[in-house]
């Protein structure tokens, strides 16, 4: 097609990389075609209307359109009722909000999956003193680590289930910036019955973030009590300027409603301020994109396994998230990765990516985004800590076809600088 420059060499491992996952991509398609399906017939269940799409102002009471969709987005999920709203700032305030709405003075909070991603942390109080943290409110955490392999370690979870009263299990569901396996919804499930048969009244929350429209089911579907992310990540499809959801068991959605706004006035209030439209359009895309972005990976994970570099999961690995990490091997690898990436973006593709220090990592971080929404981890994406093992993770893509070129060119500046033998 010859728009942009590729080396011969690396088209030609392209081809083989894709041949190599045929089969992959089949089975894509069916869980987005189902998933779609289950979306599609989520808006035709809850009459999903123009009408819908009108904006409210001031509190926002009996807003239609708002209610329809956290209606719409509580039936995708399996879940009674959720908050699905651009009025979350983040993923880590939509977390945030999830455990202070469930959480008291005097509760304990058990994480299965080891240490939370690096947000979390302050949320938490946990390595130093954080004004207004769960600690400070009198809320302790412990944890599980993992086993060396990566995954949850179920002997000790059983033990600690067994040693005292926790009122929250915690578990995250993808690997966020660490390299260890993301979890899948049947993984989640085994957790979720494990705490149920010793605790009933322990509640099982999940990040979900960078999970949502994977797989066929989530984990509500498999014994979690609540569920939260990010609407700039899978269930905002690209569409949603900004926001987050929490979904799952109706009282607990709504004790989380009281944290949102305020307690004994919850979710009544809340204006869209005309952002109605957005959301629903996302979250109608949002298997679709999901799909592309899963494609992204495997094809990556393919690309650079043909071309010699460890990665993670691999091409074959079943995929419980978006996520693909690169061991570029070396710090100038690396950036060749990220600025190739960049030079692939719709937006900003003539940057080019510097490492920088950032506040909360004991190493610089380089990035490389090209996106239509600040951050937007849905669109093709990649970051990476300047440290052993040099590791890239990267992520998404709103359609195949144009992240393809992004990862061809990250390639292609990777062999330019020789970071690959061919
Ligand atoms: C993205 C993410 C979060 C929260 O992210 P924000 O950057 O605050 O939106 C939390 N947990 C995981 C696993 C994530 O991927």
């Amino acid at each position: 097609m010859g728009f942009f420059k590729i080396d011969e060499r690396l088209e030609t491992a392209s081809k083989k990389a894709l041949s190599k996952i045929t089969e992959d991509f089949a089975r894509i398609d069916s869980i987005t075609e189902y998933n779609q399906q289950k979306v599609l017939a989520a808006f035709v269940k809850n009459g999903v209307a123009e009408s819908h799409f009108a904006a409210s102002t001031g509190y926002g009471y009996n807003d239609r359109g708002r209610d329809t969709l956290e209606q719409v987005f509580a039936d995708c999920m399996g879940a009674e009722s959720s908050i699905f709203r651009h009025s979350f700032a983040s993923g880590t305030h939509t977390l945030n909000v999830m455990l202070f709405g469930v959480l008291r003075p005097g509760d304990t909070m058990l994480c299965l999956t080891g240490r939370p991603y690096d947000t979390l942390i302050g949320v938490l109080g946990i390595d130093q003193h954080v004004d207004g943290s769960l600690k400070d409110f009198g809320i302790n955490y412990e944890q599980v680590d993992l086993r060396s392999d990566g995954t949850p370690d179920m002997d000790k979870i059983e033990q600690k289930i067994k040693s005292k009263k926790y009122a929250v299990a915690y578990i995250q569901r993808s690997r966020g910036y660490s390299l260890r396996p993301s979890l899948s919804v049947d993984k989640i499930g085994e957790m979720a019955r494990l705490v149920k048969k010793l605790s009933p009244e322990t509640l099982v929350l999940v990040d979900n973030c960078y999970g949502e429209f994977v797989e066929r089911r989530e984990p509500l579907e498999v014994g979690a009590d609540l569920i939260a992310g990010s609407l700039i990540k899978n269930p905002g499809g690209g569409i949603a300027p900004t926001g987050g959801y929490i979904a799952g068991r109706a009282d607990l959605v709504e004790k989380c409603g009281y944290r949102l706004t305020a307690p004994g006035v919850g979710l009544e209030v809340g204006a869209s301020l005309g952002h109605t439209r957005e959301l629903f359009m996302g979250l109608f895309n949002a298997p679709h994109v999901v799909g592309e972005a899963v494609k992204t990976a495997v094809f990556t994970a393919a690309l650079f396994e043909t071309l010699g570099f460890p990665v993670t999961p691999s091409s074959e690995e079943p995929r419980a998230d978006i996520i693909q990490t690169v061991k570029c091997g070396n710090p100038n690898a690396l950036i060749a990765f990220c600025r190739g990436l960049q030079s692939g973006s719709p937006v900003d593709s003539f940057a080019a990516p510097e490492p920088s220090d950032m506040p909360g990592y004991d190493s610089q971080v380089i990035m490389a985004a090209g996106a239509f929404t600040l951050g937007a981890s849905i669109e093709l994406s990649a970051d990476a800590p300047l440290r052993e093992p040099f590791a890239v993770w990267m992520q998404g893509g709103l359609n195949f076809h144009s992240a393809k070129v992004g990862i061809m060119l990250a390639a292609q500046k990777m062999l330019e600088e020789g970071h690959i033998a061919l």
